[in-house]
């Protein structure tokens, strides 16, 4: 049981600091075993058997962690939703996991009541941000100790719906041993420490601030300041009291742009760690010059966790995402996965504990994207240099197919990207009567600059791309669609500007 292996890494006084929030609350590790403890018993009472499904879709607290241990000391499947999943969504996540029980924010109990009546999920609980709601009251009084279900590596501990970045999200089957070794081999690799203060303004409902940050701290025994969500201020102001902190890329944007973002209160810090999405070079290069530190950027996904890392010791590569990590297999392939040579670009596949045991109830997707040897295709297009370093290239939904020529975006979007009054750029295929794709480029202009206009950026492209590379249409814009995790929803951008060339 996961639960267990974190558990042997607990600090020796369990009054040690656990989690602190942005008000000042504090949690210790004697807090974290008595309410997970509390909340397993609860589950247990409500008839969870090891194998069932627990659903929660609640805002970040330390609560809502102590619920996901209680899954897995219970042996049920921890499934956290995002809190931006409306009626119909949820009627789909639970109709899709059958959970038997679903835990929701307080004030929502109503429609998630109804979507669980759908789904036959029996119990439906709250849980607030202020220790509030029916599962906290229904565990107060309950036994702190809770015999944890021994579980075996193959087992579920999880189910990890994916960010939907590129359609509808898929649920990962990730066992308790994926997500142990995976985090044994991130808290080596970052060179997790003894006292070690992690400051936590990510998201819990997803792969980086759950798995990645949550556990690299629990197999620490240290602890973590969790913010309710990313606010430049806040980070400015307890900062100083963090050591490590992971992000996805426009959390560092944002943070550059703060005036008390000085190298003074950066100075004492250990390490800046940035995923989920591409860490443009220009951020990388400001934030090296601004602070002094070179930030670490790594690659993964919700159904392998983390792939690759740039070293803690060693050259860390503006617009790399580094080397395999230890117990990770990385190759690059064509479509039939045959391995391709160092230096040329393909589809990268992956292979190792970490990687999921498949979607759930989605047997011929799992089927179509794992090969016999194991290696899990996962959809993005790169390359890896000599040295070992995998450089990601984008999405291979994200390719432009143009006039049977591939355009590979991101080749094009670092040249406009250069350009002065560019904040950044997505380039897009959108139907082309003659092409079957034709290339169209959207451009976001820096806060306060001024971007060459659309032609003019077309006209300097010319002596720099091939003919067929080149975007027919510019659009200059204020910012590019994201979603919660950072990431450039293209699919929105294709739909945007689906009829450029009707
Ligand atoms: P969906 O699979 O539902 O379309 P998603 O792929 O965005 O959504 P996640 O599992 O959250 O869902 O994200 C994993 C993806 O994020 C990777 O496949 C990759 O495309 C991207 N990614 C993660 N880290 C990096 C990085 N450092 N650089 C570039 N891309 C990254
Ligand atoms: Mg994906």
């Amino acid at each position: 049981n996961l639960y267990d292996l974190f558990a042997s890494r607990f600090p020796a006084d369990r009054d040690d600091l656990f989690i602190e929030t942005e008000t000042g609350a504090r949690y210790s590790y004697a807090d974290l075993e008595a309410w997970s403890g509390k909340f397993a018993g609860l589950l247990a009472r409500l008839g969870v058997v090891p194998g069932d499904r627990v659903a929660v879709q609640v805002e970040k607290s330390a609560e809502a962690i102590f619920l996901y241990l209680a899954c897995l000391r219970a042996g049920a499947a921890y499934l956290p939703l995002n809190t931006a999943y409306q009626q119909a969504e949820i009627e789909y996540f639970l109709g899709d996991a059958e959970p038997r029980v679903v835990v929701c924010r307080p004030g929502t109990e109503g429609w998630v009541g109804e979507a669980a009546a759908k789904a036959k999920t029996p119990h439906v609980l709250t849980l607030g941000q202020q220790a509030d709601g029916t599962l906290v009251e229904q565990a107060k009084n309950l036994p702190s100790d809770f015999a944890t279900v021994p579980r075996a590596k193959d087992d579920l501990g999880a189910i990890l719906y994916t960010s939907g970045t590129t359609g509808r999200s898929k649920g990962a089957m990730l066992t308790h041993w994926n997500l142990a070794s995976n985090a044994l081999t991130l808290h080596k690799t970052w060179a997790f420490r003894p006292g070690d203060v992690l400051l936590h303004a990510l998201p819990i409902f997803h792969t980086h601030g759950l798995f990645v940050a949550t556990n690299c701290v629990l197999l620490n025994g240290s602890a973590m300041i969790f913010l309710p969500k990313f606010d430049a201020d806040q980070v400015v102001r307890l900062l100083p009291r963090a050591t490590v902190m992971m992000g996805v890329p426009t959390f560092y944007v944002r943070l550059l742009g703060h005036a008390g973002f000085t190298p003074e209160l950066t100075a004492h810090m250990r390490l800046f760690i940035a995923g989920s999405a591409p860490l443009l070079a220009e951020t990388f290069n400001q934030f090296r010059e601004r602070t002094g530190h070179t930030i670490l950027e790594r690659y993964g996904m919700t159904e392998t966790g983390m792939l690759t890392s740039n070293p803690y010791e060693g050259d860390r590569l503006a617009g790399s995402c580094g080397k395999p990590l230890a117990d990770v297999e990385v190759r690059i392939a064509d479509e039939n996965g045959n391995a391709l040579a160092v230096g040329e670009t393909g589809i990268i596949e992956v292979r190792g504990p970490n990687v999921f045991k498949g979607y759930w109830r989605m047997p011929e997707k799992t089927a179509a994207e794992i090969r016999a040897d194991g290696f899990f295709i996962t959809g993005d297009v790169g390359r890896i240099d000599e040295k070992g370093y995998v450089w990601i290239s984008g999405r291979a939904k994200d390719l432009i197919i143009s006039g049977g020529f591939n355009v590979y975006p991101k080749e094009v979007e670092e040249e406009i990207d250069q350009m002065d009054g560019v904040e950044e750029s997505a380039v897009i295929g959108v139907p082309h009567p003659d092409f079957g794709e034709g290339v169209v480029a959207v451009v976001a202009r820096k806060i306060g600059g001024q971007p060459p206009a659309g032609e003019e950026i077309a006209a300097r492209l010319k002596t720099r791309l091939a003919a067929y590379k080149l975007p027919k249409h510019v659009h200059i814009v204020d910012e590019l669609p994201r979603n919660t995790m950072g990431k450039v929803q293209k699919n929105v951008l294709r739909d945007q500007y689906k009829d450029s060339f009707a």
